[in-house]
């Protein structure tokens, strides 16, 4: 298979705008590769992912498929990455995998947490993106503008009922409407996200406060890993979580159920460290920097609702990226000696595609890697071994320890700039912004800027253009 042949090829749909497809010369590779093994011990076959990508997905979803870099929220479209487009296939079913996992309560979560104990009590746990994720894909036909716009509407709905401070990511607004069958609202309270006060409190008081039970995991604040009283006081707020998710399943999750959970997260947790390493090491980036996004997001195994078929990306992701590494493989698109970027800040990120057409990639990002990189130890009583890890996750500590980690992952990933990107509403990343990122270039030497983001599309062109001069900035040094 040559690499032209390899390449999307684009299509013009009447007088719509242009759609990609895969191009059909990497079936019969393509059907070759590993099956998607689930939870529930059932498995897709790679010619069934195939068809569902070439023949159900673009009349269900064609704003996936929308072939402009305008738009950040698309399939991967690296066809020589057969692992990437099952991770597209896992994200287009969310919807009607989720429907069909009767049994499982569902359960709202948030930002930087570990979700081993909510699997061990036989529940699904769902970040804001997956929840906003499995919303989209409930709407099918929708043109890339379309759906903008539907999700634009859906977020006024939720400034309304929740508060115009608020940065609005959190997806809220689909518990609030019932839009995702929710059983459960139960984030940690860890101190990176402002709305989970803002979202909990709508929520108490909301038009669903009493279908869907609220619960914090009352995470104890600033630097309390080290301390006896912490660790046992929030290893007590997962077992009432586990308590509180059996009185929905009618069953009671033991210490072995969490102790096995830990394990099969554990597994996922350390692929994502070798795949980073691995991909860090690369003196050519081995794949452009949404693929790397979306594969270490995956290592957070819940993204697809089902850590089993998270793993089962990771597998495959790991092998095929040591293979590129090992051969020197160059990443079309990727300019030589590009620009590498670090990201720090919850929730946003700069579009990739086209930070890669100004010169740049981004090689990094803190938030979300931080509890992805924090392995669990497997001996000992597994709800005080959780809560150590939780507690200890460097993306909570007290800025001086939050940046001497992030100048560690720094150095690890070769970047030579970093950004911090916080949304307008996000009231703790803004607050530490300055103070961080001081800390950090007075550690590593890199040159480091701070964007305030509008949340959703607004300010897109505003955001890219600062990125692009830094990327420039950067790439002078
Ligand atoms: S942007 Fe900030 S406040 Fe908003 S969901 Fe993310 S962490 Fe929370």
């Amino acid at each position: 298979m040559n690499e032209i042949s390899k390449r999307v090829q684009r299509i013009s749909v009447g007088d719509k705008p242009q759609y990609y497809r895969y191009p059909d010369e990497i079936r019969e590779e393509f059907i070759q590769t590993d099956d998607i093994e689930f939870r529930d011990g059932s498995r897709v076959i790679a010619t069934e992912v195939w068809d569902y990508l070439t023949r159900v997905g673009p009349v269900k979803f064609p704003n996936l498929y929308d072939d402009s870099n305008l738009y950040s929220r698309r399939l991967s479209r690296d066809v020589t990455l057969p692992f990437a487009l099952k991770n597209n296939y896992l994200a287009m079913t969310l919807h009607d995998r989720m429907t069909k996992a009767k049994g499982h309560p569902i359960v709202f979560v948030q930002g930087g947490q570990s979700v081993d104990p909510y699997y061990a009590a036989g529940a699904i746990a769902l970040r804001p993106a997956t929840t906003g994720s499995w919303a989209r894909r409930q709407r099918e036909g929708l043109t890339r503008n379309q759906d903008e716009l539907e999700s634009e509407a859906e977020k006024q709905k939720a400034y309304n009922a929740i508060s115009f401070e608020i940065c609005n990511s959190a997806g809220y607004e689909h518990i609030q409407e019932g839009s995702v069958p929710a059983d459960l609202v139960a984030p940690y309270t860890a101190l990176r996200c402002s709305d989970v006060s803002y979202g909990t409190e709508a929520h108490r008081h909301g038009p669903r406060k009493d279908d869907v039970k609220l619960l914090l995991v009352d995470y104890p604040l600033d630097h309390q890993r080290d301390k006896e009283w912490a660790i046992t006081y929030f290893a007590e707020n997962l077992r009432r979580l586990t308590r509180n998710i059996d009185a929905l399943t009618g069953r009671t999750t033991t210490e072995d159920d969490l102790a096995r959970e830990i394990k099969l997260h554990n597994q996922g947790r350390r692929l994502a460290i070798e795949i980073a390493e691995m991909w860090w090491s690369a003196i050519d980036p081995p794949t452009n920097g949404q693929d790397r996004r979306a594969l270490l997001g995956v290592g957070g195994m819940e993204g697809h609702g089902d850590p089993v078929a998270s793993l089962s990306i990771l597998r495959e992701a790991r092998r095929s990226i040591e293979k590129r590494v090992r051969e020197g493989h160059k990443t079309k698109g990727i300019r030589d000696n590009a620009a590498r970027l670090f990201v720090c800040g919850s929730c946003v990120s700069p579009n990739s595609a086209r930070t890669e057409e100004a010169g740049g990639i981004i090689v990094g990002n803190d938030n979300h890697w931080s509890d992805i990189s924090t392995i669990v130890n497997e001996s000992g009583e597994p709800y005080c071994e959780l809560a150590k890890a939780v507690l200890s996750y460097p993306y909570e500590q007290p800025i001086a320890e939050r940046a001497r980690w992030t100048v560690e992952q720094i150095r690890k990933s070769r970047a030579g700039g970093v950004l911090f990107l916080y949304k307008w509403g996000c009231n703790t990343q803004s607050a530490i912004a300055r103070a961080l990122v001081d800390e950090i270039k007075a550690q590593s030497g890199v040159p480091t800027m701070i964007i305030e983001d509008d949340m959703w599309r607004t300010q897109t062109e505003q955001l890219q253009n600062r990125v692009n001069a830094f990327v420039e900035m950067v790439s002078e040094q």
